[in-house]
C-alpha cells in the first residue's frame, strides 16, 4: 500500500481499522521519501519512529485518539517544535532548537499525528517564490522552470511531489493560498484568531495565521478542527473551542456567491477560462451566482506591504547576535556584533523588509504619510468586505491572476489574497482547472468572519463533484 497516494484521513482510517500499523506507515514514509521537491529542511526520523510505537500502543489499548492518529505530518519551519531544529529557512536560525512547542504542534501531537519533517519556506516567511530560503528553493513538479509560490513553498511542493501527507503552513499576505494554487493543493488561511500563533515565529502578528495545506478539503477541515480554538498563551485567539468544519448535510444549493468580476478581468485569459468553468460547476450544484466589484485591487498590496514591514521590524530586532541564532566570530564590540550578525545571516529580502519597515516608521512625517494612510486603506478595504458579506455567503475569485510564474516574472501574484489578511476573513484556495500547458489554476473562496465552515464545506462539496484535486503531475 503506497501511503503517499492517500489522504491523511484515508491513512488514519486504515490505522484505526488495523489494516496497517503506525510503525508500518512511518517506515514506509522514511523508506521511500526522496526530497525531490527540496520541500524539507529537516527530517525527524528518530522522533517519528519513537512516536509511532507510542501511538500504536495507545491505539492497541483502545484509547480514543483522532482520525489523524499515526498519520505523518510535515510542518513549516517557522513553527516551533521542542528539541527539533526550527530554522525559518534562515542562516540566522540555522541551528536554533526551540525549548517549547507551538500550540498547533502540541494539539496535533496530542491528537496522535506524527511529525516527519520540517518544511522549507521563504526566509522568515518573506517572499512569494520560496527562493529566498537559505536552503535553496523548492521545485514545482508541474513545471520545474516555474515557481512553487511561497512563502509556504515546501508544503505545496512536497504535497505535489507526493512527498507529504498533510502539512501546516502560515499565511501573512497569501503564503498558504498562492503556493496552493501554483502547485494544485488545498490550503486555508483561517479567520484571524481561530488558530493560536503561540510558537509561530512572528513576521507581522496582526496578519499571521497558521493553516493546513493538504491534498483535499476534507483533510484541511479535519486538521483545522484539531488546531483551532482558544489558547491562553495567545490572547488574540477567539474564546471558543470545539469547532466543527465538516457537515455531512451541507448543501451548496441556495448559497449566495459574489463573483469578484474585476479580479477575473485582471487575470490572464487562461485563468479566466478555468474560473468561469468552476463557477458554472457551482451554479449547477445550485449556488446563486452574482457579480460584484470589490474596489481593493489597487490598495491591498501597498497597504499590506507598509503594515507588514512596519510590524516586522520589532520582531526582527531580536536577532542581534546575542539572544538568538548566528554569532560571528572575532568581534570585540557590541555594536559590531549586532551589525555583523545581521549582515552575515539575513538574506536580501529580509534586509529589504527591515529597511522599508524602518523607513515607514522613521519619523512623524513618514508615519503620517505611510503608516496612517495604510491604516485608512485597511479600514476602507474592511468596509468593502463588510458590505459584500451583508449580501453574500462567499466571495469567489481566482487565487492568483496567473498560473505559476517564471523566476524572472515580478507580477504580484498575491494581489487577490492580502485583503483577507488585512480584514481577518477566512480564505481558501482549491484546484479548479488546468491550462493547455497543464498548469494548475486555483480558485479562492473568501468567507465572512468565523464562517470558515461555509467555505470549507463548499470546497468539500466542490471536490465531491470534480476531480481537479486528484490530478497529479508527471514526475520524471
Ligand atoms: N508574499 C507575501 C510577502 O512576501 C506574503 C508572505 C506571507 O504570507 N508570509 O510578504
Amino acid at each position: 500500500m503506497d501511503i503517499f497516494n492517500m489522504t491523511a484521513i484515508q491513512i488514519g482510517k486504515k490505522i484505526q481499522n488495523k489494516e496497517i500499523s503506525c510503525i508500518e506507515v512511518i517506515n514506509h514514509f522514511f523508506d521511500n521519501i526522496t526530497n525531490k521537491s527540496n520541500g524539507y529542511i529537516t527530517f525527524t526520523k528518530n522522533y517519528a519512529i519513537n512516536k509511532a510505537k507510542e501511538i500504536q500502543n495507545k491505539i492497541d489499548k483502545g484509547e480514543n485518539l483522532s482520525i489523524l492518529a499515526g498519520v505523518p505530518i510535515s510542518i513549516k519551519d517557522n513553527i516551533c517544535t521542542k528539541g527539533i531544529k526550527t530554522t525559518c529557512a534562515s542562516k540566522m536560525l540555522e541551528n536554533f532548537i526551540p525549548s517549547y512547542n507551538a500550540t498547533v504542534f502540541k494539539k496535533l501531537e496530542d491528537a496522535g499525528a506524527i511529525l516527519v519533517g520540517k518544511i522549507n519556506m521563504d526566509e522568515f516567511a518573506m517572499g512569494d517564490t520560496g527562493r529566498t530560503s537559505f536552503f535553496g528553493g523548492c521545485n514545482n513538479p508541474w513545471d520545474i522552470k516555474k515557481s512553487t509560490g511561497g512563502s509556504s513553498s515546501g508544503c505545496a511542493s512536497a504535497l505535489a511531489y507526493n512527498e507529504a501527507i498533510f502539512t501546516l503552513g502560515s499565511d501573512t499576505g497569501g503564503s498558504i493560498r498562492q503556493p496552493s494554487a501554483f502547485c494544485s493543493v488545498t490550503g486555508i488561511k483561517p479567520t484571524y484568531g481561530l488558530v493560536s500563533r503561540y510558537g509561530l515565529i512572528a513576521f507581522a502578528p496582526e496578519f499571521d495565521q497558521i493553516g493546513p495545506m493538504t491534498k483535499d478539503a476534507l483533510d484541511c477541515a479535519k486538521t483545522l478542527e484539531i488546531i483551532s480554538g482558544y489558547d491562553k498563551n495567545d490572547n488574540t485567539t477567539i474564546k471558543k473551542n470545539n469547532f466543527s468544519f465538516i457537515s455531512e448535510n451541507f448543501n451548496v444549493k441556495g448559497l449566495k456567491i459574489g463573483v469578484c468580476k474585476n479580479f477575473i478581468e485582471y487575470s490572464d485569459k487562461e485563468v479566466q477560462i478555468e474560473i468561469i468553468n468552476a463557477i458554472n460547476i457551482l451554479k449547477n450544484m445550485g449556488a446563486i451566482i452574482e457579480e460584484i466589484e470589490l474596489d481593493v485591487i489597487e490598495y491591498s498590496m501597498p497597504t499590506y506591504q507598509i503594515l507588514s514591514s512596519a510590524q516586522s521590524i520589532s520582531n526582527m530586532a531580536r536577532y542581534d547576535g546575542i539572544k538568538y541564532g548566528y554569532k560571528p566570530k572575532n568581534i570585540d564590540c557590541l555594536d559590531q556584533l549586532c551589525i555583523q550578525s545581521r549582515t552575515d545571516a539575513f538574506g536580501v529580502e529580509v534586509k529589504k523588509r527591515i529597511m522599508f519597515g524602518n523607513f515607514v516608521l522613521k519619523n512623524k512625517d513618514n508615519e503620517n504619510s505611510y503608516y496612517k494612510n495604510a491604516i485608512n486603506a485597511k479600514n476602507y478595504i474592511t468596509k468593502q468586505f463588510k458590505n459584500a458579506f451583508d449580501k453574500y455567503d462567499i466571495l469567489l475569485s481566482p487565487t492568483t491572476p496567473k498560473t505559476a510564474t517564471s523566476f524572472d516574472d515580478t507580477t504580484e501574484t498575491d494581489i487577490f489574497l492580502a485583503s483577507s489578511n488585512l480584514t481577518g476573513a477566512p480564505s481558501l484556495s482549491i484546484p479548479c482547472g488546468f491550462t493547455k500547458n497543464n498548469m494548475p489554476v486555483g480558485m479562492q473562496l473568501i468567507g465572512n468572519y468565523l464562517k470558515d465552515d461555509i467555505i470549507l464545506n463548499t470546497a468539500i462539496q466542490f471536490q465531491k463533484n470534480t476531480d481537479f484535486h486528484l490530478k497529479r503531475p508527471n514526475i520524471k
